[in-house]
């Protein structure tokens, strides 16, 4: 029982720490988690085996791909087999450049 106690009051402190968004904070550990299952699955194994960039439709190993959300967690994005597809590391490291200037470009008045 005592454990139980502790755990809540961890969480009462964390929800007043991530007071300004609570809501999204959540959603985001959800489909962080949801992301890591999907991960797992046969399914995203033979989607890394066929060894296609969704983006550039180079050909690479298992080892070089990984898992991209085509719309973004931190935009409302879920983890599931509709918005996950294989990415090279360049393609990554290019959308994530792009989706920094967009974050910036929101973020002007
Ligand atoms: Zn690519």
């Amino acid at each position: 029982m005592g454990k139980g106690l502790h755990r809540r009051e961890r969480k009462d402190k964390a929800t007043d720490i991530a007071f300004a968004m609570p809501v999204a904070e959540d959603a985001a550990a959800h489909e962080r988690e949801a992301a890591r299952e999907l991960r797992a699955s046969q399914w995203w194994k033979n989607q890394i085996a066929a060894g296609k960039c969704h983006y550039c439709g180079g050909m690479f190993k298992p080892s070089e791909l990984t898992m991209d959300h085509v719309i973004p967690v931190a935009r409302g994005g879920k983890s599931d087999r509709h918005n996950v597809v294989p990415c090279c590391k360049a393609c990554n490291n290019a959308k994530k450049a792009r989706m920094a200037v967009e974050d910036i470009l929101d973020s002007l008045p």
